[in-house]
């Protein structure tokens, strides 16, 4: 089976578009969205429209729960609560109640996959996982082979082997025999790895790719401002921080 992760759009159409066109030329059997439709951007309706026809699987970030009132945003930076409150403002009822609709997790059995946007640890909790110690105690709180995630918007791809030694790839990896693998496909809207193309992942039976599609930032940008969004999220776009 060969599959699509994509994660984090944070309602900007623009890099949803030109991730959706490199997408379709893949050929993958399943795309599986990993969180955060909406939040920071300026087209949460258009984002949740565009992939409602799109991913075939879709799971809750905590962007999307925090637009309709499922999570605490009190934990959220000022930016982030300003886009959210923004967010939940413009969101249609429909798009609302898909967005309750989203679970938590979610698996593939017969790929032996499983899927969360932040950790398998608590994934209500919101926590991150990004280095080789985070990777070691989440192995332990799953059970199938592999875990795709989202959250940090950092691409990455950790391997654990059959003796329990953790590697950390940032763009391509093998995916060899007996090995276990946590995911994390990156951000398509706001990339904060330093290169700010819109980011996604490739999964095939042998190889996971992190990929790379350049977008029309200054629209997104011009967006934001004209909605009265935070200068502090318009300005990372462009530094992908
Ligand atoms: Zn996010």
């Amino acid at each position: 089976m060969r599959y699509a992760l994509i994660s984090d759009i944070h309602s900007n159409i623009e890099a949803l578009n030109a991730v959706i066109e490199k997408v379709k030329a893949e050929m993958v059997d399943k795309v599986i969205l990993l969180g955060d439709i909406v939040g920071y951007g300026p087209d949460p309706n258009e984002c949740i429209e565009s992939l409602r026809g799109f991913a075939d699987i879709l799971i809750a970030g905590n962007h999307d729960h925090g637009a309709v009132g499922m999570t605490d945003i009190s934990c959220f930076n000022k930016h982030a609560k300003a886009a959210i409150q923004w967010t939940s403002g413009i969101l249609s009822e429909e798009n609302k109640a898909f967005l309750s609709s989203l679970p938590l997790t979610s698996n593939i059995k017969s790929g032996s996959i499983y899927l969360v946007h932040s950790s398998p640890k608590e994934p209500e909790e919101w926590d991150y996982l990004q280095n080789a110690k985070d990777a070691d105690a989440n192995f332990k709180l799953f059970t199938e082979t592999n875990c795709f995630i989202g959250h940090s918007h950092i691409p990455s791809i950790i391997e654990m082997s059959p003796e329990g030694k953790i590697k950390i790839y940032t763009d391509q990896s093998e995916i060899k025999a007996g090995c276990r693998y946590i995911i994390n496909a990156g951000s398509v809207g706001q990339p904060r790895d330093g290169n700010p193309d819109a980011a996604y992942a490739i999964f095939d039976t042998d190889s996971v790719t992190i990929k790379r599609a350049a977008y029309d930032i200054l629209l997104t940008q011009k967006k934001m401002k004209d909605a009265g969004l935070p200068s502090y999220l318009i300005d990372r776009l462009s530094e992908g921080r």
